[in-house]
Protein backbone atom coordinates (compact mmCIF):
# COMPACT_ATOMS: atom_id res chain seq x y z
CA UNK A 1 0.00 0.00 0.00
CA UNK A 2 2.94 2.40 0.31
CA UNK A 3 3.23 2.72 -3.33
CA UNK A 4 0.00 3.78 -3.80
CA UNK A 5 -0.41 7.93 -4.35
CA UNK A 6 -3.38 9.81 -2.83
CA UNK A 7 -5.19 11.54 -4.58
CA UNK A 8 -4.60 15.37 -4.10
CA UNK A 9 -7.31 17.96 -4.96
CA UNK A 10 -7.47 19.55 -8.61
CA UNK A 11 -5.66 22.65 -7.57
CA UNK A 12 -2.39 20.58 -7.59
CA UNK A 13 -2.97 20.78 -11.83
CA UNK A 14 -3.00 23.88 -11.71
CA UNK A 15 0.21 24.72 -10.28
CA UNK A 16 1.61 23.07 -13.09
CA UNK A 17 0.33 25.02 -15.59
CA UNK A 18 2.14 27.22 -17.08
CA UNK A 19 0.59 30.71 -18.90
CA UNK A 20 2.61 32.77 -21.66
CA UNK A 21 2.12 36.13 -22.79
CA UNK A 22 2.28 36.74 -26.05
CA UNK A 23 2.51 40.43 -26.05
CA UNK A 24 5.66 40.55 -23.48
CA UNK A 25 7.21 36.45 -23.37
CA UNK A 26 6.30 37.07 -19.90
CA UNK A 27 5.54 33.80 -18.69
CA UNK A 28 5.08 32.31 -14.76
CA UNK A 29 2.96 29.51 -13.48
CA UNK A 30 -0.75 30.12 -12.69
CA UNK A 31 -0.21 30.71 -9.33
CA UNK A 32 2.71 33.15 -10.31
CA UNK A 33 2.50 36.51 -10.63
CA UNK A 34 -0.03 37.52 -12.85
CA UNK A 35 -2.64 39.84 -11.71
CA UNK A 36 -6.29 38.44 -11.52
CA UNK A 37 -9.10 41.01 -12.32
CA UNK A 38 -12.66 39.81 -11.80
CA UNK A 39 -15.33 40.59 -14.48
CA UNK A 40 -19.09 40.84 -14.58
CA UNK A 41 -17.90 37.97 -16.96
CA UNK A 42 -15.64 36.14 -14.95
CA UNK A 43 -12.37 35.91 -13.95
CA UNK A 44 -9.18 37.32 -16.03
CA UNK A 45 -5.32 36.76 -16.26
CA UNK A 46 -3.43 40.15 -16.54
CA UNK A 47 -0.01 39.87 -17.61
CA UNK A 48 2.10 42.37 -14.44
CA UNK A 49 4.57 43.17 -17.08
CA UNK A 50 2.11 44.48 -19.87
CA UNK A 51 -1.35 44.36 -18.92
CA UNK A 52 -1.90 42.67 -21.63
CA UNK A 53 -5.03 39.88 -20.50
CA UNK A 54 -3.85 36.28 -21.16
CA UNK A 55 -7.01 34.48 -20.12
CA UNK A 56 -10.30 35.98 -20.72
CA UNK A 57 -12.08 33.18 -19.85
CA UNK A 58 -13.93 31.85 -16.68
CA UNK A 59 -10.98 29.14 -16.44
CA UNK A 60 -11.26 29.92 -12.69
CA UNK A 61 -14.83 28.34 -12.22
CA UNK A 62 -13.36 25.11 -12.86
CA UNK A 63 -11.59 25.15 -9.24
CA UNK A 64 -14.44 26.82 -7.47
ZN1 LIG B 1 2.93 40.65 -21.12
Amino acid sequence: MSERTPAGPPSGEADKMALFCQECGHTSPMSGDWLVQEGTDGYRVVCPECGTAVVSQPVFGAFA
